[in-house]
């Protein structure tokens, strides 16, 4: 009895702190937007600039619909709605099209993207969940970067599996949050985390769309710095492991 009241309360607590990062997270883009927006309506923007107006724009839209992607996912798992809708998805297209919709803020921010993206790798799954991986893995290569500009993605056949990798040069992962950060809510405690916009919700939805697909995702050190973040499908439909849910 006390336990389940203990956990109660760790829920409800969980929950408030939950809704006011997400109030929170979301409101930031929707500033910045209205704030492009603002400016260029009064006319008072140089010609040149517009275009980076008009382009930061789609930076922070595409920042409020990964978060509300998460959200959404992140509630429909917890109420075990989410369903897969699996076809066959072509990955590398997914790859190249998500990568190019970074590219503004990439250029924008003085990174580099390297690709290694193998052409016609298709594998059987949720499209909108693979892109939903795919943006989250590069929104935190990016977020965590630090100084190391430099971001790779890559795609490529395996014998039987298929594996998408995303290295940064950034910060880094401590040895014994190697595991925890695929947990909801939780974030490595150090300044260049909490300094970053974030809801700690990212890296728990990939984890449960992954398992959800019957593929797997592991984190390792990148030498000399930064992570590397593997993630390996089967290219076989039976990979699926919960066929009832995949319509
Ligand atoms: P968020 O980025 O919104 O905090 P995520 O669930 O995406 O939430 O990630 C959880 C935590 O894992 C992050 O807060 C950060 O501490 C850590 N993390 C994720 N990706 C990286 C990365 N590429 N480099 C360093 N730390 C990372």
């Amino acid at each position: 009895m006390v336990y389940i009241v203990r956990r109660e309360r760790e829920i409800a607590a969980l929950r408030q702190s939950f809704v006011a990062t997400v109030s929170h997270e979301l409101r930031t883009p929707l500033s910045l937007i209205h704030l492009y927006a603002e400016t260029l309506s009064l006319g008072r923007v140089d010609e040149k600039k517009v275009s980076d107006y008009l382009r930061s724009i789609l930076v922070e839209t595409d920042r409020l619909s990964g978060l509300i992607n998460n959200v959404l996912d992140f509630s429909r798992i917890k109420e075990g709605r989410r369903d897969l809708h699996v076809t066959e998805v072509n990955l590398s297209e997914l790859c190249e099209r998500i990568a190019e919709s970074f590219s503004f803020r990439l250029e924008k921010e003085g990174f580099t993207l390297q690709k290694c993206i193998e052409g016609g790798v298709a594998a059987w799954g949720d499209a909108l969940a693979f892109s939903q991986i795919v943006f989250n893995l590069l929104d935190n290569a990016v977020k965590y970067s630090g100084e190391g500009r430099t971001v790779d993605i890559a795609l490529k056949r395996c014998g039987d599996r298929i594996e998408l990798i995303v290295k940064d040069r950034g910060i880094g992962i401590p040895d014994n949050m190697k595991s925890k950060i695929f947990r909801p809510f939780v974030r490595v405690e150090r300044r260049e985390v909490t300094s970053k916009r974030g809801s700690g919700i990212g890296l728990s939805v990939t984890k449960e769309l992954l398992d959800r697909i019957g593929a797997s995702i592991e984190v390792s050190d990148n030498e000399p710095r930064g992570s590397i973040f593997r993630v390996s499908l089967r290219q076989r439909r039976e990979s699926c492991k919960d066929e009832n849910t995949c319509c």
